[in-house]
């Protein structure tokens, strides 16, 4: 690897490390190593690294701020990618009554409502206390019951080893967190679209962030390492409800607990294992299931390897890099 990792220092332009370790890296703070972890320092950089990630039969895997990702721990086999320091350029175009914010994909969620009031853009409010990345917003098309990426997204712009191409955003199939890149394909950029609001609205747009960051204080455990909803929320329910129902609040897996505070969570308290946080995911899904017959479906998502493997009920959830061909 190290010799592969001599090639990528001289065309990422930015950090090439080996045998990183990815706690550190995700909000929920488990998971081993990456083999390899490269931070390109912009897009071009991204692309060269891709075609030599292909050339060299690595997979890979982009990491955004990590706050929807376990990792187990064994660790990811092959390359971790992460945004570097000029994936967070932005710029805004005129349209109409709309401001276009175009923002790079490694620019955090919070710039995305920052940079829409500067433009006096309302009906933002949802996106206030979502961590991560532009990147991961877009992937997870991450939201709340009063809006989501989708509601703003126009155009996205991703890499893949062959160079830089924008996608309309209908060819996502964006729904409730849910998002169609291209299989191994890097987003770095997302133009989107706000609507400029008059005085009153751009307030009430605050007004309804601030209450909103409330009730995640109030309702949610951010003392405590989580990579927030577990599951996705079945159609009319709310997992949470459903998983304290079935008397799983508080319940312990080594270091993991199912929150006290909200059960759609897990929480980290303190030498948490991903094998422990998983095994309580999957102890959850199947006592709803018993109780109700509804299956959970997993928002977060389960990267590399894992130890012992996924159970066969989560392994439709499990992601691993994936291997680019050129297409030239
Ligand atoms: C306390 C807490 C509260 C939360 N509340 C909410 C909420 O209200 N609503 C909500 O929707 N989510 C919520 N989340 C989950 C999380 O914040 C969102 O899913 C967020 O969008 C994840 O962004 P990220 O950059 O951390 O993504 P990551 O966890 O790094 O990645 C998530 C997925 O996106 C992919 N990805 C990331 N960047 C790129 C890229 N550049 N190119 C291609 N793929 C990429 C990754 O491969 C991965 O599959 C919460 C999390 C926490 C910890």
């Amino acid at each position: 690897m190290s010799e592969l990792a001599g090639t990528l220092r001289q065309v990422a332009r930015g950090e090439v490390l080996e045998s990183v370790p990815l706690s550190a890296r995700t909000s929920v703070r488990v998971g081993g190593p990456a083999q390899l972890w490269v931070r390109p320092r912009d897009p071009q950089a991204l692309v060269a690294v891709l075609g030599v990630l292909c050339d060299a039969g690595v997979p890979w895997f982009s990491l955004g701020g990590g706050a929807n990702t376990i990792v187990g721990d064994g660790g990811i086999e092959g390359c971790v990618l992460q945004l570097g320091r000029d994936f967070v350029d932005e710029s805004i175009e005129e349209a109409g009554d709309h401001a276009v914010l175009v923002l790079g994909a490694g620019a955090p969620i919070a710039r995305f409502i920052s940079l829409a009031r500067e433009q006096r853009g309302v009906g933002v409010a949802w996106a206030a206390g979502i961590p991560g990345t532009i990147g991961g917003m877009v992937t997870m098309n991450a939201g709340t019951n009063t809006g989501s990426a989708k509601d703003h997204l126009d155009a996205v712009e991703v890499a893949t080893p062959d160079g830089l191409r924008w996608l309309p955003a209908t060819e996502l199939k964006l729904s409730y967190r849910h998002c169609e890149l291209p299989a191994g394909a890097v987003l770095t950029r997302a133009r989107c679209r706000v609507r400029r609001g008059n005085e009153d609205e751009q307030h009430e747009d605050v007004r309804i962030a601030k209450a909103d960051v409330d009730r995640r204080r109030a309702s949610q455990p951010l003392s405590l390492p989580n990579s927030g909803s577990v599951f996705v929320n079945p159609k009319g329910d709310f997992a949470g409800r459903l998983i304290e129902q079935a008397g799983l609040k508080g319940a312990r897996r080594g270091g993991a607990q199912i929150s006290e505070k909200h059960a759609n969570f897990i929480v980290n308290l303190g030498e948490a294992r991903a094998s422990d946080v998983v095994e309580l995911i999957a102890i959850a899904r199947r006592a709803v299931l018993a109780m109700s017959g509804i299956e959970l479906i997993p928002e977060v998502r389960l990267v590399g390897t894992f130890q012992p493997s996924l159970s066969e009920d989560l392994s439709p959830y499990h992601f691993l890099p994936v291997l680019l061909a050129r297409s030239t």
